[in-house]
């Protein structure tokens, strides 16, 4: 039995097992112009009643739960007093509830003290999902993501103090060609300040909706990277991380040109060697017809 979600309906991959419990509905910020997922969604929180109406009902199919992903986009920007409210709820009806997890943007992290972080993970919920898409603040900007390179840290750096783990995305190619070297320079930056606890890649993917207002920022100047630029990319990135704290990473997004596995920088001279390999034998690669956001 399936709750009555509001379509679309989006969720990490990693969350695919888990139940989905939609407590707003699309993203509040709704303004990154890269993002298609929420533009046609007017954002609203649904109403106690509502959730518990929800709750209830996923109990009677599910009520040995143990893992729980907060729906839609950015389900962090309720206040904690809110979260609050829904993770109580949870708890009294998943007695076996281990994990809470949903969306997060650097400022919604940032809106919060560190002991509301601190107690918000003390009541389960204890991942959260956040799109870096870049260090670079030129790029923050082209693609109006509501954040700097110093918020992001900022917001990484309260979630670790609060043990709230981070799993964070980059999005390879977010600069095109042109911007290309200052992305993954700034990125690795960021990443070699702040701790995060998994990092997967994206491969730039333009919906048509979103794709006029993407390069509009770009005044014309954009050139979508090859799957070899992008590969370089990917090199620089693993070859040169340092990160404070071990990352596991992925790259198996159904976005991306190869797909890899590992912990950072453990793993670095395998997955470099294994892009080294794809850069010489493009066969290596998904087909572009075969990758999708
Ligand atoms: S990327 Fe995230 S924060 Fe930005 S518009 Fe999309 S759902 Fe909202």
């Amino acid at each position: 039995m399936l709750l009555d979600y509001e379509q679309p309906l989006y969720r990490p991959p990693s969350e695919a097992s888990n139940l989905i419990l939609q407590i707003t509905i699309g993203c509040r910020f709704n303004q990154c112009s890269f993002c298609a997922m929420y533009k046609h969604k007017e954002y609203r929180l649904k109403s106690l009643d509502e959730i518990q109406h929800d709750i209830n009902k996923a109990r009677q199919f599910a009520p040995a739960t143990t893992r729980i992903f907060l729906a839609d986009g950015d389900a962090f920007n309720l206040s904690s007093d809110q979260l609050l409210s829904i993770l109580e709820l949870l708890q009294a009806a998943f007695p076996a509830l281990t994990r809470v997890s949903c969306y997060a943007t650097p400022a919604n992290i940032s809106a919060k003290t560190s002991a509301q972080l601190s107690l918000l993970r003390d009541n389960k919920l204890s991942l959260i999902y956040l799109g870096i898409e870049s260090g670079s603040d030129t790029l923050l900007k082209k693609i109006s993501k509501g954040a700097s390179k110093n918020s992001i840290i900022r917001s990484l750096k309260m979630a670790d103090a609060a043990r709230i783990k981070v799993s964070a995305t980059i999005i390879l190619g977010l600069g095109g060609q042109q911007y290309s070297r200052e992305h993954i320079a700034e990125t690795i930056s960021l990443l070699n300040l702040a701790p995060v606890t998994y990092l997967s890649t994206l491969q730039l993917f333009l919906d048509e909706s979103s794709r006029t207002e993407f390069l509009n920022k770009f005044s014309g100047t954009f050139i979508e990277q090859s799957d070899a630029g992008i590969l370089h990319e990917l090199s620089a990135l693993v070859s040169q991380l340092e990160p404070p704290k071990r990352i596991i990473f992925r790259t198996n997004h159904a976005s991306n040109a190869l797909a890899l596995a590992g912990n950072l920088p453990k793993d670095k001279t395998r997955l470099t060697t294994e892009i080294s390999q794809a850069l010489d034998s493009p066969r290596l690669l998904t087909a572009r017809s075969l990758r999708s956001l």
